[in-house]
């Protein structure tokens, strides 16, 4: 594909003092506004190649290249993650002390926006995704589905141009899950943002 948008070439990572070998040379290539699901058993490296795409963590050699940058030569990579990267990963993560509508703001903490435009977008975004009623109810109130559905409007917070989602669908029941789905599915055709999931999930 000549017009990718995420490159990896020869990715490798080891950890503990190389005994482990997550990834031995992960070339990829990711269109601009594709979905992708990536699947493989587990400890096979998958959630180490999501971090060196989503720039949490860095290989030990090879290059990850977003858009022509590459990533391991980028000198601010928490404002590219800020900018560019939305997350959702198995467990939702979300702050038990917060609500709904206020852990949606998270990310926007490091973009510019006054708290009153905060508000309304984290608003907006709830509603996108189906949690209406519920912003001012914390993680604990909330079912497994809804949670996670926060987290996939924390996710979109600032409009990323990239969503890497790490078995979202791991710590639901099936009919959350095809819920989860669905609703990834409609941001893609709304938004075309590119989406890279790693998932068990054949649906
Ligand atoms: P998957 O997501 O496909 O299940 P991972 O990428 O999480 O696989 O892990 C790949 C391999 O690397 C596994 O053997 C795992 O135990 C090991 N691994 C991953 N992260 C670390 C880490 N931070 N420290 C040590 N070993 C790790
Ligand atoms: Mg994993």
């Amino acid at each position: 594909m000549s017009d990718e948008f995420i490159k990896t070439q020869d990715l490798k990572k080891s950890f503990d003092d190389g005994r482990i070998q997550a990834l031995r040379g992960a070339d990829l290539e990711i269109g601009k506004g594709e979905y992708v699901a990536i699947m493989g058993p587990s400890g096979c490296g998958k959630s180490t190649l999501m971090n060196m795409i989503g720039a949490l963590d860095t290989p030990d050699s090879g290059s990850v290249v977003i858009e022509g940058q590459d990533l391991t030569q980028h000198k601010d990579l928490s404002n590219f993650r800020a900018e560019k990267v939305g997350y959702i990963f198995q467990l939702h993560n979300l702050i038990p002390s917060l609500t709904a509508l206020e852990n949606v703001q998270i990310p926007m903490f490091e973009i510019k926006l006054s708290g009153k435009e905060r508000r309304e977008r984290a608003g907006e975004l709830l509603k996108s995704v189906g949690i209406e009623g519920l912003e001012n109810s914390l993680p604990t109130k909330l079912s497994g589905g809804e949670r996670q559905r926060v987290a996939v409007a924390r996710a979109l917070a600032n409009n990323p141009e990239i969503l890497i989602a790490d078995e979202p669908t791991g710590a639901l029941d099936s009919k959350s899950a095809g819920e989860l789905l669905d609703l990834l599915h409609r941001i893609h055709e709304k938004t075309n943002n590119t989406i890279v999931m790693v998932t068990h999930d054949n649906h």
